[in-house]
């Protein structure tokens, strides 16, 4: 049995894994890096990734910190300055402008090939960290402190410390026997990239309508990507109508706000749920992400959750006093410092789900008046800013 020691074994090499095993690596830290699928590749001439994030002020320092950013910006990503936010029921709208905040801008669209793919150039670079690609984790024992992990390939990596950045289905969490509270939203999120009439105007729009918030988000050469959450039989619905019946029907949803659909590409759905593990860590073990926690993307903030989780342990991990990194007692401290705020999310944006699906009267004037209120006071827009840039 070949049983090379690491430091950590990541499982997963998402935004969430990939960003950890570039700053662990950066400190020279042994990594082994485990992803199922292919890292996605990025082309110049490619079409647009239907999966695209919001990544807040936060996470482009984490990435700077790592030595990725530029590497991202010099593929392809796109600032935005403003945000309109407006609601179908009645004539209550917020608008952000990063000059409000003193800021260059509130953040930008990148496509999640981009990041992944620039994450994993790094990761590859640092001599301390082995990528298993493409590779499974498919089961998981212990000698004495040591945690054993088993590949598909039946290759078998020594450890003290397995962290989980997996995803919502994260195998290490059921390995583990962590329980998850999931509440699923019966809903979908319709991704696409459209081409509109009018261009973005480097502004993020997001309409809240009775089924779900419609965001249209800017990307470079006028594109818009956008993420409609949808009732599930509704999104089946929008996904077989014919490109010209759809761009009529999001143009009608966004109120031509950026005018007509001009152009369209792929389209497609995912199910969305909010969901929060018991716990986030066990003896040696540590979930990050979206393995620990889902929300729903009306405020774009899932990935971003996720980095600070990648960030916090790492720097927990990497400060002098932790000598042993499968320690419960170090775990916990990383457990602390993200299970409460990542809940609290998550329970905002079911709050802003609720409020803004109701269709009674009262609710839709309280709503729309408390838009108008919050729009005409600075001090509570310029702190909903810089919460959502991660400041
Ligand atoms: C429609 C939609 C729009 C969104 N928009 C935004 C946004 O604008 N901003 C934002 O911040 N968030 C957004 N999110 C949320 C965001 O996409 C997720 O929070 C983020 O992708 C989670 O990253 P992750 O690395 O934790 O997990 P994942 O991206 O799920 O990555 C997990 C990785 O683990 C690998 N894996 C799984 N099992 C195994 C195994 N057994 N062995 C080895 N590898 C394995 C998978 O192949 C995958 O690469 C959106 C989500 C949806 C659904």
């Amino acid at each position: 049995m070949k049983q090379p020691v690491f430091d950590a074994v990541i499982v997963g090499a998402g935004i969430v894994g990939a960003t950890l095993a570039a700053i662990l690596g950066k400190a020279g830290k042994r990594i082994a890096l485990i992803e199922a699928n292919a890292t996605p590749s990025f082309d110049a001439e490619s079409e647009f990734d239907l999966r695209v994030s919001a990544i807040n002020r936060a996470s482009q320092e984490s990435f700077e910190a790592a030595g990725v950013w530029s590497k991202i910006l010099s593929k392809r990503a796109h600032a935005y300055d403003s945000m309109h936010v407006w609601d179908e029921g009645g004539s209550g709208e917020i608008n952000f402008s990063a000059s409000e905040v003193g800021a260059a801008n509130l953040g930008h669209i990148i496509e999640n090939s981009v990041i992944q793919s620039s994450l994993m150039e790094q990761v590859i670079k640092e001599q301390s960290v082995e990528v298993f690609c493409p590779s499974r984790v498919v089961a998981l024992s212990e000698v004495e402190r040591s945690k054993i992990v088993t590949l598909d390939s039946g290759e078998q990596l020594q450890t003290c410390l397995m962290i989980g950045a997996d995803g919502p289905s994260s195998v290490v969490r059921e390995l583990v026997g962590i329980d998850v509270e999931r509440e699923d939203y019966g809903q979908k999120g319709l991704v696409a990239t459209v081409k509109s009439e009018h261009g973005h105007k480097d502004t993020a729009w997001q309409r809240f309508l009775p089924g779900g918030p419609l965001a249209l988000l800017p990307l470079n050469n006028g594109f818009s990507s956008i993420v409609w959450s949808l009732p599930a039989d509704r999104a089946s619905r929008l996904l077989r109508l014919t490109d010209q019946e759809f761009c009529r029907q999001l143009a009608e949803a966004s109120e031509y706000r950026i005018g007509a659909m001009t152009e369209i590409g792929k389209r497609a759905a995912f199910p969305l749920s909010g969901s929060q593990a018991t716990s986030y860590v066990r003896p040696g073990v540590a979930l990050i992400g979206d393995a620990a926690h889902t929300i729903h993307p009306l405020a774009g903030q899932g990935v971003n959750l996720g980095i600070k989780d990648a960030v916090v342990l790492a720097d927990i991990l990497l400060s002098q006093s932790v000598r042993d990194w499968g320690s419960y007692k170090q775990l916990r401290r990383y457990e602390r410092a993200r299970k409460g705020e990542n809940f609290v999310a998550m329970k905002v944006m079911e709050g802003f789900k609720h409020l803004f699906g109701h269709d009674v009267e009262f609710v839709k004037i309280a709503r729309n008046t408390g838009l108008n209120v919050f729009n005409s006071v600075p001090q509570v827009k310029q702190q909903i800013m810089r919460s959502a840039m991660g400041l």
